[in-house]
């Protein structure tokens, strides 16, 4: 998805009024009526109609009908506008360069703060595979089902953001957070290669050992990460260092399934290394006695064990246990329907569909994972196009 970035700069302050009760009107509303809209904003009916149509060209917004009344509801687009102009705002990110990443969750690009910083956006997008699915399996949105993507989105924004700043600061080689707005997060660009494009190290055995050694070390914090692998695990160009990203799904050793969640980690990366280098080792971390700490190791000292259970740094850090369920129970659910999904591109936005379905049609869930350009010929672009590009 294009954040078109020169559009943002004109939005007016009654559109940025109007949108911003779409996005309010959302939290109870699958389609929020117009009247609704013009209550909220608190202007006239005639203005916030002539609002919502130029939002709507710019699909910050989308009008959508249903067999009751017609509506709007908030687009990836308008909720990407609020999250940047937030940030803006905070004076924490100035402008918009290339976009470098495309998950299937996520879109990733290169921002800038107002000194020409290259810092990375991540963007997540939980809705882009249709939400039917797990509605009939089971009713996870519970009363916030109207605003399932963005709420889904912005949950796993905000465990990311949570996760992420206690493992920087317990200092753990992730991305160095700076930013949280909506379902959007703000880090550290590292200049690297994900582990996926490298072909070639120098020492496999000294890598494998580092990564396994990282995987012990989250475990011993009270740790998973949950999705350990090939590209969710940085090298930098200047050191080879490996750096971690991606944390939405990271589980707790608590976890009933904590086992299976630190096997399957240690078990991606010897798959990886043995496929990839040719390297195969008979040492590989267990779970019982990764997470038993030593007299006298690292976690193991007198006074300390509470500030170590990063799992519980993470809870008190205002991370409800109940959003987390649902998150995890979301990303659970999708994985198993990731096969089982079809895209739905010819649906109308303005058509008369339910909801959930409109949203489906907004995002080409047949999307392919892009490889990061951090290859030479590439370098520097993220900036050069920061600097040239789109002002918030
Ligand atoms: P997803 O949830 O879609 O997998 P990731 O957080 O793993 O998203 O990011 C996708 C890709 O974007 C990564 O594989 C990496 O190449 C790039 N990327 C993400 N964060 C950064 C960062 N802080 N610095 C540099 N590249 C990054
Ligand atoms: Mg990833």
């Amino acid at each position: 998805m294009k954040l078109d970035a020169t559009d943002l700069r004109y939005v007016s302050s009654e559109e940025f009024r109007v949108l911003t009760a779409v996005e309010m009107g959302s939290k109870n509303h699958e389609l929020v009526p117009t009247a609704l809209i013009v209550q909220i904003s608190g202007l006239r009916n005639g203005g916030v109609n002539k609002d919502l149509g130029e939002l709507a060209k710019r699909n910050l917004v989308a009008r959508v009908r249903n067999a009751k009344y017609d509506g709007y509801r908030l687009t990836y687009g308008g909720y990407d506008y609020l999250a940047m102009r937030a940030l803006s705002k905070r004076g924490t990110m100035h402008s918009v360069g290339n976009q470098i990443g495309v998950g299937k969750e996520s879109d990733i690009y290169i921002v800038a703060d107002s000194e020409a910083n290259e810092m990375v956006l991540k963007l997540h997008r939980l809705g882009r595979v249709s939400f039917r699915a797990i509605k009939e399996k089971r009713d996870y949105m519970g009363k916030r089902k109207s605003a399932s993507w963005m709420y889904m989105s912005r949950l796993a924004a905000q465990k990311e953001w949570a996760f992420m700043k206690v493992l920087y600061e317990h200092g753990f080689p992730v991305p160095r957070p700076i930013d949280q707005s909506r379902h959007t997060v703000l880090m550290e660009f590292i200049d690297a290669y994900p582990l996926r494009q490298i072909s070639e190290v120098s020492s496999p055995g000294k890598l494998y050992s580092s990564l396994m050694d990282l995987i012990v070390r989250f475990a011993r914090s009270g740790l998973i990460h949950g999705d350990f692998n090939e590209f969710n695990i940085l090298i930098r160009r200047s050191t080879g260092e490996p750096v971690v990203i991606d944390f939405p799904q990271m589980v707790s050793t608590s976890h009933t399934n904590a086992e299976w969640y630190f096997n399957r980690d240690v078990e991606c990366i010897r798959t990886f290394f043995r496929r990839r280098f040719r390297y195969e080792s008979n040492l590989y971390p267990r779970f019982r006695s990764a997470i038993n700490r030593k007299e006298g190791e690292e976690g193991a000292k007198e006074g300390d064990g509470e500030d170590f259970r990063l799992d519980v740094v993470v809870a008190a850090s205002g991370f409800k246990h109940s959003e987390q369920k649902m998150l995890e129970e979301y990303m659970e659910t999708m994985k198993g329907d990731e096969d089982q999904e079809s895209p739905h591109p010819d649906e109308e936005e303005d058509g008369d569909l339910p909801d959930d379905e409109a949203i489906a049609s907004e995002r080409d869930v047949t999307q392919e994972r892009v490889g990061p350009k951090l290859d030479a010929s590439t370098e520097g672009r993220g900036l050069e196009a920061t600097a040239r590009g789109s002002n918030l």
